[in-house]
């Protein structure tokens, strides 16, 4: 038992994040100068932050050493110093200052940076401003969960493919618990798409879910889960109840998924992913990439800015997928 729950806190969930948080910081090129006596930089700050602010680049420190950044390249037509000293004057800069024969132009971050090495890569070009998220840092470095919440996941998961055994040709198996009343089992449900050809297995989560809150649209609904006899004793699940009393416990104050974590098998499809941002899911978690995933591998759904509610991904560290096929 010991070397079991020291090997379920071991497997490794990694977040699966908007690319805007793994790439690298866009670039765009900008003029600087050297401010040729040191003890005019503070002048020269001044007047070029009044008389020529760059509302855009505003993570930016305007110095790096004694070199100040003038302005980017596209504001002007030609790249050539003599374009840049007559810009510089329209905007009636004191160019005296300036060494405005050894312009230079520089590539900086052209957003601000969203993590910790997105940070230092980009202040290495050019000084910027950056005020770190410690969630945010913390699924960048997946170390999001304690040891026991990875090992609830890692139950969960392991439920899901118990239950992905039920469908046929092994296609998906999904479990759907609430964290906020320690880990209540809700619904869960398996592919039944050869009786209904949108009945992939969240979906039919989705609707054991709706069918405790009053709802549900569908006829088809696993009734073949032993639940009983997968969580050993460990029973508390309310949809599920069905099986047992053939009664839901409705609770019609909650709406579909809101806060809670859907548990599946396999990375679900753009109908799934979409059906499970519609039910306000929490956090999805799955065992393995699917050809037509819409969680990290053909899109990110999750990361579409427009749609208006997102929840967090996390996937199975490719090396430990194993873990869950020796069941
Ligand atoms: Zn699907």
């Amino acid at each position: 038992m010991e070397e079991k729950r020291r090997k379920l806190s071991q497997i490794r969930l990694e977040s699966v994040l908007p690319d805007e948080l793994i790439e690298n910081t866009p670039l765009i090129n900008v003029f600087t100068a050297t401010v040729i006596d040191p003890k005019n930089i503070s002048k020269v700050i001044l007047e070029i932050n009044q008389l020529l602010p760059i509302p855009d680049l505003q993570h930016l420190k305007r110095m790096k050493s004694r070199n100040i950044l003038l302005f980017p390249v596209a504001w002007i037509d030609n790249s050539t110093n003599e374009e840049v000293r007559n810009f510089l004057q329209t905007k009636n800069i004191s160019i005296q200052y300036l060494n405005i024969e050894d312009i230079k132009t520089v590539s900086v971050a052209a957003i601000p940076p969203k993590t910790k090495s997105q940070y230092t890569v980009i202040n290495q070009l050019w000084p910027c401003n950056f005020h770190s998220n410690k969630y945010l840092e913390q699924l960048v470095e997946n170390t999001i969960f304690s040891s026991e919440e990875l090992e609830t996941h890692t139950k969960f998961l392991r439920l899901a493919m118990e239950i992905r055994k039920k469908s046929n040709g092994n296609k998906c198996g999904v479990i759907v618990t609430d964290p906020q009343r320690n880990d209540l089992i809700l619904s869960g449900g398996y592919s039944m798409a050869e009786k209904n050809p949108i009945l992939h297995a969240a979906m039919v989560a989705i609707d054991g879910v709706a069918r405790t809150q009053n709802g549900g649209a569908y006829n088809e609904y696993p009734i073949d889960i032993d639940w009983e006899n997968l969580l050993q004793g460990d029973f508390k699940g309310v949809a599920v109840k069905e099986k047992v009393n053939n009664v839901y416990e409705i609770d019609e104050s909650e709406y579909l998924c809101t806060n809670y974590n859907i548990y599946m098998t396999n990375e679900p499809c753009t109908m799934c992913a979409m059906g499970l941002i519609h039910s306000r899911a929490k956090r999805i978690f799955y065992i393995y990439p699917s050809q037509n995933g819409a969680l990290g591998t053909t899109c990110k759904i999750h990361a579409v800015k427009d749609l208006n509610h997102h929840y967090e991904v996390f996937k199975v560290a490719a090396e430990d997928i194993d873990y869950f096929q020796c069941e």
